[in-house]
């Protein structure tokens, strides 16, 4: 099922999507996290009920909109990207030549930069004068654990979404960490919906980003250098996820610093990213 959270009537609610269009869920539950943590004694309950809504007709909100803690990021994992990061000199600390790194490079954002589909982001310009786009796609922690091996990681991954990985180039290299050029406000868009992981084959997706409609990122997720049983294994050793947990897993080629001159974003830009069976995310920015 694709999961989506609305707001009606002042009300947030969560629905299922089908064929773009939306009905709410009985048992009416408004938190995702809630419907993740009781998914399996709930699910032959669950159904559509009500008025079916077109998707375009509703305001939507994220998915997690205040996750309960940061969000795992993966860097660096896309080998085209890999190569467009590490020369276009907005690296810190790069090793020369080094573009596949041995080890995944994990990083999180802060739960407080969240918004959904549809939300302004801020350029933040009196802070930061690069900022980037970045699709990723991101999977949803649904049983929780410590030490998931490879082989089991499928078992612990309750669904997939979009997340834009939005990025202050400048902090990211100034500061050696990443997280100051990851972390400011808004700076996390995810949505619109997440897809229950029987819905789509997360080894074989297409992405796509378009800003202004021009197509900048189109890849898919085969090429992943670190894969997704490899990034659970990694992140869970000697630290148990929850469920709700995030984790984006990289984005290809094609952000704002692999064009030269760097191409960063400008007020009133729109960017809008899609993945197979996940839906599209759009945001403008200012
Ligand atoms: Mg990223």
């Amino acid at each position: 099922m694709k999961f989506i959270r609305y707001a009606k009537n002042g009300e947030s609610r969560i629905g299922v999507v089908e064929d773009q269009m939306v009905r709410a869920i009985e048992p009416a539950i408004s938190d995702m996290v809630e419907l993740i943590e009781n998914y399996d004694r709930l699910r032959g309950e669950i159904r559509a009920v009500g008025e079916s809504m077109p998707l375009d007709s509703l305001t939507i909100e994220a998915p997690i909109p205040a996750p309960r803690r940061n969000i795992f990021c993966v860097g660096k994992n896309y080998h085209a990207h890999a190569k467009e990061f590490s020369q276009s000199g907005f690296e810190a600390g790069a090793v020369a030549g080094a573009e596949v790194d041995d080890f995944p490079a994990v990083f999180t954002k802060p739960a407080s930069c969240v918004v959904g589909t549809g939300d302004v982001v801020q350029l933040h310009g009196d802070v930061t004068q690069s900022v980037d786009y970045e699709i990723e796609l991101a999977l949803v922690i649904g049983k929780g654990g410590r030490n998931i091996p490879k082989a089991r990681a499928y078992d612990h991954i309750w669904g997939y979404m979009i997340v834009n990985d939005v990025t202050a180039r400048d902090r990211q290299k100034q500061h050696k960490q990443w997280f100051l050029g990851k972390a400011l406000d808004t700076f996390c868009p995810m949505g619109p919906w997440i897809a229950t992981a029987d819905e789509v084959d997360p080894e074989n997706l297409d992405l796509e980003t378009r800003v202004n409609g021009e197509v900048r990122q189109q890849a898919n997720t085969s090429d992943l250098i670190f894969d997704i049983p490899s990034l659970v294994e990694t992140i869970s050793a000697g630290l148990t996820l929850v469920p709700g947990d995030i984790i984006a897993t990289g984005t290809p080629v094609g952000v704002g610093i692999g064009f030269k001159p760097p191409r960063f974003l400008k007020p009133g830009d729109t960017v809008r990213m899609s993945i197979t069976g996940l839906g599209a995310l759009e945001n403008s920015f200012q």
